[in-house]
């Protein structure tokens, strides 16, 4: 029984239950959370402005908006997408959370204190009351911790234009040091996933050892990116590359920033460390919260959601196969003529090298309308990825 089919029916009339076609369904068991569950019904309980909507969803909204108490108002635009399962009331499958509760999720949602764009898309994603949005902004933007911090977006390194077809096909690894303790990063390209480790001491051995635990729980990775670092310019390193038979880039003076993206993810987890008495909520937090393709590291990773303390529909936590287009900046940075420009990376094309344009055509050639699938293996060798037009100034430009 899955919730999508819970939606799809819960506005059929009872004409079609009385054949006994359609099970009831029970969207609150779908709550992922038992004792949240069993806390959001006793404050629902409790909420008179709830009840009074729970009486409107199970009898029947009139004709105007005009005709609610003002209290309800802001409900009724959704009046078709709202239900109430076991004393519980969803808009689709967001859960109505009641006012008692709202500072509490506003705290749960912001509690690894990222960006206002994070805390939105994931308090969008399981909860819904009125005013949410303004609410949730409101509340990060007094933050005093992230005042503390000014963690304001910060410009980072400009992003490089690699398409990345799978999860860890590409890991970015560094070392850093924080209140005098040791921490190993790495950063999957294709997801943004991350995954910090302590370090009892710096040598190659202990970071060796960390990177296989990793390697033998996702797999070996064809290519691993660091600096220079002592431990990873090492003999030993040299000879784990060769064993486990994979690239190890490391940055030089040709390519300075090779290792940015490692770079940017130590800035992040140190600052998240820096913030957070638990690193460890603090990384499952980070791994929860979508980007700006809209999707969260853990779904671009393991094409699912991770349970956090959000409550959740469980049929939001089911594995969902996603479109790695879905993953990519729909556009990157290049730099022309002293300034800094956008492309649209969909009008990214295949063009075919000089040794191949007299060969025959195996794949067909590609439309000049038809944008190159962005998944394509960016070290192919057979065939080059030119951008096309579009450009836009973006000297203000930022990821986060
Ligand atoms: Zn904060």
């Amino acid at each position: 029984m899955y919730l999508a089919d819970a939606l799809s029916r819960a506005h059929i009339k009872s004409s079609a239950n009385s054949q006994g076609e359609f099970e009831l369904i029970n969207m609150a068991s779908f709550l992922a959370i038992g004792e949240e569950r069993l806390r959001l019904k006793e404050e629902t309980d409790k909420d008179r402005t709830l009840q009074k909507l729970l009486i409107l969803i199970n009898q029947g909204w009139p004709e105007g908006k005009h005709l609610l108490p003002y209290q309800l108002t802001p409900y009724y635009n959704f009046r078709d997408e709202m239900s109430v399962q076991e004393g519980l009331i969803f808009k689709g499958e967001r859960v109505v959370v009641p006012k008692s509760l709202r500072l509490e999720m506003k705290s749960e949602v912001h509690s690894t204190h990222s960006g206002i764009e994070g805390c939105l898309k994931r308090v969008r994603e399981s909860l819904f009351w009125p005013g949410m949005t303004g609410d949730t902004k409101h509340y990060i933007s007094t933050c005093e911790m992230c005042q503390a911090f000014q963690l304001n977006q910060q410009k980072e390194t400009l992003m490089n234009h690699e398409v990345h077809t799978h999860p860890w096909e590409k890991v970015g690894v560094d070392l850093f040091t924080l209140d005098g303790k040791d921490y190993l990063v790495c950063v999957d390209y294709y997801s943004n996933f991350c995954e910090v480790d302590r370090l009892e001491n710096t040598s190659s051995e202990t970071v060796i050892r960390k990177l296989k635990a990793h390697f033998a729980r996702y797999g070996i990775p064809s290519t691993v990116v660091s600096d220079n670092g002592p431990q990873l310019s090492s003999d030993i390193f040299a000879k784990f590359v060769n064993d486990w038979s994979f690239n190890h880039l490391t940055s030089s003076p040709h390519y300075p920033r090779s290792n940015g993206k490692a770079k940017s993810a130590v800035k992040t987890e140190k600052t998240l460390f820096l913030k957070n008495k638990d690193q460890f909520m603090a990384l499952l937090n980070h791994k929860s919260t979508a980007n700006k393709t809209g999707t969260s590291p853990s779904q671009a990773f393991f094409n699912r959601r991770i349970r956090t303390l959000l409550p959740i529909a469980k049929s939001l936590l089911k594995p969902q196969v996603l479109d790695p287009r879905q993953l990519q900046q729909r556009s990157y940075a290049v730099e022309s003529g002293g300034g800094v420009y956008r492309r649209n990376i969909l009008h990214l094309r295949r063009i075919p090298l000089p040794a191949e344009t007299n060969a025959p055509t195996q794949t067909g050639t590609t439309e000049p309308d038809h944008p190159a699938p962005v998944d394509a293996p960016s070290t192919d060798k057979s065939t080059a990825q030119r951008p096309e037009s579009h450009i836009e100034d973006v000297s203000h430009w930022s990821t986060t």
